[in-house]
């Protein structure tokens, strides 16, 4: 299958996020998979301009700044209305975004304007006679096999599963496109922003260091923050934690939480009931530090070190300080 493959890169103001780039990580799949023969990056508003400069080195031929009066800020169908209208104008192969909020609700818009199928949150695919999915369903309980067949394949990368690092390429031909956009297509767009948390996210943040019961307290998140600053990372919790007003609830995993899949979560203190584990489930790497060795979550966490996390999260950050300063 030859063609363009079209990657929308998610940029806020022209900040493109830690996540951003995994899009061209599964746009590089599909074409060793044999599907695409190019992949085209499409950076949408006038102040992502200089992103356009990045994406060569992740594998992009071409760039296509994206300008018009209506693309100031976010809105996502606009957004959505730029990328049917390529779709129509390039017949690209597939459109991949990355499957954050942003990034499925862009690609939500398109297929609806489009009429195609999409495919969100994919964390394997194989082509053959249209392509072979596995993606992560239900806000990570279940994993889905799926066969999609479609003119245009629209598929969304479940965050952390496909690389965001550069693949050495050169630099990208740019070009500048004017869509015309529909009069009612800026309706829903941002107009105000209120800071709740600044840095790394609980959803985008590569590690994450959790905390339940077994944290104790309020004051007890001290170590858990301290090693989720080393890590450069987030910390979440549990529903225990929130309940007892230990943390916000912005930062609850779970069934009634968030649904996460950082690289590496740490559950400390936490039982791992099945309403926690399906928010982190889709995790790569889980390491438990709990009290108790028959715990659910010490049973199904790849690493596991039984004590209490009050003794052990300090000796973890003060080993990993101590290695730094000797590198
Ligand atoms: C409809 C519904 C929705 C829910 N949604 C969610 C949700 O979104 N997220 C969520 O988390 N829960 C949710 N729950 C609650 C869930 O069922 C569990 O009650 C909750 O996850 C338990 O939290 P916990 O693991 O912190 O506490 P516990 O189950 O009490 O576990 C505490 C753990 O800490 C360990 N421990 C104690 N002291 C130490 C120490 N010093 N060092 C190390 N380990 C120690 C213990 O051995 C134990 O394993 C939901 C429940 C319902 C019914």
């Amino acid at each position: 299958m030859s063609g363009e493959i079209l990657v929308v890169v998610e940029h806020d103001r022209g900040v493109a996020l830690d996540t951003s780039y995994q899009a061209f990580g599964l746009a590089r799949t599909l074409l060793a998979a044999g599907v695409g023969s190019s992949i085209t990056a499409v950076v949408i508003g006038a102040d992502g301009d200089s992103l356009a400069d990045e994406v060569g080195a992740h594998g992009a031929a071409l760039a296509l700044r994206v300008h018009h009066s209506e693309l100031s800020d976010y809105a996502p169908e606009a957004w959505g209305d730029v990328v049917a209208e390529l779709i129509v104008s390039r017949s690209p192969v597939a459109v991949v975004a990355t499957g954050t909020d942003r990034g499925n609700e862009v690609l939500a818009h398109t297929s609806a304007i489009a009429d195609l199928p999409f495919a969100a949150n994919v964390i394997a695919v194989s082509a053959g006679d249209g392509l072979s999915l596995t993606r992560v369903r239900w806000g990570g309980s279940l994993l889905e096999q799926a066969h999609l067949d479609a003119a245009v394949f629209v598929l969304s990368a479940a965050t952390h599963s496909f690389s965001a690092e550069p693949s050495g390429g050169g630099d990208a031909a740019i070009e500048v496109i004017e869509p015309a956009l529909a009069a009612t297509a800026s309706r829903t767009r941002i107009v105000d922003r209120v800071t709740l948390a600044a840095g790394v996210t609980l959803t985008t943040a590569a590690v994450v260091v959790s905390g339940g019961r077994g944290v104790g307290s309020a004051d007890g998140f001290a170590p858990l923050i301290e090693l989720a600053d080393l890590l450069s990372g987030a910390v979440g919790c549990s529903r225990v934690v929130t309940n007892n007003g230990w943390r916000p609830h912005s930062d609850q995993v779970g069934q009634t939480g968030k649904r996460i899949a950082p690289e590496l979560y740490i559950a400390c203190g936490i039982s791992g009931a099945i309403q926690h584990w399906v928010g982190m489930m889709a995790s790569k790497h889980v390491l438990a530090i709990n009290t108790d060795n028959e715990a659910n979550m010490v049973g199904k966490a790849e690493y596991a070190v039984i004590g209490d996390l009050h003794q052990i999260l300090p000796a973890v950050s003060e080993e990993i300080r101590r290695r730094r300063a000797t590198a």
